[in-house]
């Protein structure tokens, strides 16, 4: 059952269920390209691959290569109350905070969340709301109307399943106001699927020394191998989402109005960008 983990005055990290073995074995059995399952994403971040995630993506050159993108566009519709329920290591959480938003920060993973609070504390001595929830049951967990829901990192793709998609993306709807705004980013799957691969590590995965390359893709797996300078490597397996079944998906849930830019620009070649971003609007 998720659970609330922290909001936490006592200005430690809460800690995670395997904190005291730093795991770094991710077990993804005999037939990795099996593993097409919405519930194996706790299991792929296991805390040695949790440590290393602030190496893959350098906060200091996303913050310049996302500039005010998000900020922008939560301020010009007013947003005040925003949930980030993908927070990971808390990059957009703590960007968030310095920009003045109320943020709750929600995550499906423990590790991930345990590591964003410290993060909150080391950049800049903000103590972060962590709620422990999975998307497809987020309104058993978060509580409250938010203006703004962002997912953000190419998290959306855990999903495996259309049904896991519409769920999470009703509970979104549900969790905002009458006016509120949805924001997902994800891989330009559309470009992998039929180019091959090319990302230049503009955006989002910005750290020196560490690849980030798609060892297997099919239409329904798109493995991606992590490799950092100490030689480690851990994999995700995503599902390789299509830029208009997911426009597509949001309109179907309800949202009235979806914009997708391409690396945070409008006008964009289809296969050029490495993210698509989508901003869904309720009204
Ligand atoms: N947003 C962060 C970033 O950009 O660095 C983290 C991105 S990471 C690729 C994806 C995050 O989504 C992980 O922290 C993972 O635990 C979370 N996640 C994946 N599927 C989820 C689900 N069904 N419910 C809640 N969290 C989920």
């Amino acid at each position: 059952m998720a659970r609330q983990i922290s909001e936490a005055s006592n200005g430690k990290a809460p800690e995670s269920e395997s904190s005291d073995s730093l795991d770094v074995h991710q077990d993804f059995g005999d037939s990795p390209l099996e593993v097409r399952t919405t519930d194996h994403y706790t299991e792929e971040y296991v805390p040695g691959f949790v440590e290393k995630w602030d190496d893959l993506i350098d906060w200091k050159k996303r913050a310049e290569s996302e500039g005010s993108f998000f900020v922008d566009q939560l301020k010009e519709r007013g947003v005040r109350k925003v949930l980030d329920v993908a927070t990971g290591t808390g990059f957009h959480s703590v960007r968030l905070l310095e920009e003045g938003f109320e943020t709750v920060s929600a995550d499906g993973s423990a590790p991930m969340l345990a590591k964003a609070f410290e993060n909150g504390l080391k950049h800049g001595g903000h103590i972060l709301r962590v709620v422990n929830a999975d998307w497809r049951w987020l309104n058993r967990d978060v509580h409250g109307e938010y203006d703004a829901i962002v997912c953000l990192g190419n998290s959306f793709t855990h999903l495996f399943s259309e049904r896991d998609r519409r769920k999470a993306l009703a509970e979104f709807y549900a969790m905002l106001k009458h006016d509120g705004v949805l924001i997902i980013d994800q891989r330009n799957y559309d470009s992998i699927l039929d180019q091959g691969f090319s990302s230049k590590h503009t955006y989002y995965y910005c750290g020196e020394d560490v690849s980030a390359v798609p060892e297997y893709v099919d239409d329904g797996l798109a493995r991606f191998r992590y490799t950092f300078s100490d030689g480690s490597e851990y994999y995700l397996n995503m599902y390789p989402l299509r830029k208009n079944y997911v426009r597509r998906l949001m309109r179907e849930v309800g949202f009235q109005h979806v914009e997708t830019f391409g690396d945070f620009q409008q006008t964009y070649r289809e296969d050029d960008p490495d993210f698509f971003i989508h901003v869904a609007e309720k009204r």
